[in-house]
């Protein structure tokens, strides 16, 4: 079961240059093959499948740790695409005057037609997502190589991202992305290292280019970021530190397990766009009295 937070994972900058074409490129680290749909989807059903758990506990608290972080991933991801969308067509409430105008120009229409300028979960192009991303064979050891390819092939997803879009708050998520993208690639090369003896992290960095070269990745690797492992879980999941132990393989800096979730931060008030009908409602008014009436009619004890 999942217990739900209504925290983001970091403080969400509101963007200093809404743009409809950054948010459609930013969509390629939420529905894209290697986004976060697909991470979240790929550990959500392989710690559903996973067999002989008994034996091999330590992969199955990894992979469901890991699994549980990738939610506030997708979460990060869309708000960041929603900001983005923010005031990027005319507000008001008079049609004639083609209040969308603009998205007839936007690389991605979806977001004007189909959603409240807001996040869908599709790729870059406009693609939706499909289950097909999702890899579950049943072998430990081809599951593990597997995950390690989709978080390497993820990070060069966010590297490309950060140099297509300048915008603070698409660069702030790219940024805390990369460092706990980078925890995940070093996690599944340290478990294919326990369960086979091969020098996984020998590998890394793939791509080359090391994250302390990113700003705000390095902001949240001077806070730990990139060490942590978090279960996601009060009491769960605590034998994953049979596997997350020793030192980081590109600083030496000791690992750590913490047993719970990141502490985050409250997610920003998505403005209303009136022109889209966003949220609609006008004739609602919000009254404490009369819902403390209806509990008291109901007998609920406030
Ligand atoms: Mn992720
Ligand atoms: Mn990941």
């Amino acid at each position: 079961m999942v217990l739900k937070i209504d925290r983001l994972p970091i403080e969400l900058p509101i963007p200093t240059n809404p743009s409809a074409n950054d948010a459609a490129a930013v969509q390629e680290l939420l529905g894209g093959k290697f986004g976060e749909m697909s991470t979240l989807m790929n550990y959500t059903y392989q710690s559903f499948n996973f067999r002989g758990r008994k034996k091999l506990r330590p992969f199955y608290d990894l992979i469901c740790s890991i699994a549980g972080e990738e939610y506030g991933h997708i979460e990060v991801v869309s708000y960041t695409i929603n900001l983005l969308l923010t005031g990027v067509s005319k507000r008001g409430i008079d049609p004639t005057i083609a209040p969308l105008a603009d998205g007839v120009n936007a690389r991605n229409t979806y977001h004007f037609l189909n959603s409240g300028q807001t996040a869908l979960p599709m790729d870059s192009m406009g693609k939706f997502w499909s289950g097909e991303n999702v890899f579950s064979s049943g072998n430990l050891k081809l599951d593990l190589l597997h995950n390690f390819f989709l978080e390497c092939g993820a990070r060069a997803g966010k590297m490309r991202t950060y140099e297509m879009v300048s915008d603070p708050t698409a660069r702030e998520m790219v940024g805390y992305l990369l460092v706990r993208g980078g925890l995940h690639v070093v996690a599944y090369a340290k478990a294919l290292e326990v369960l086979t003896g091969v020098e996984v992290t020998k590998l890394l960095p793939i791509p080359d280019l090391s994250n302390d070269k990113f700003p705000e990745a390095k902001k949240f690797m001077n806070n730990k970021m990139h060490l942590k492992l978090y279960t996601f879980s009060e009491d769960d999941y605590t034998q994953v530190g049979q596997i997350w132990n020793g030192n980081h393989p590109e600083d030496g800096q000791p690992l750590e397990v913490i047993q719970g979730t990141i502490p985050g931060h409250a997610p920003p008030d998505l403005e209303e766009e009136p022109q889209l009908n966003a949220p609609g409602s006008d004739d609602y008014a919000y009254d404490p009295q009369m819902f403390a009436d209806m509990a008291k009619k109901m007998g609920i004890k406030p």
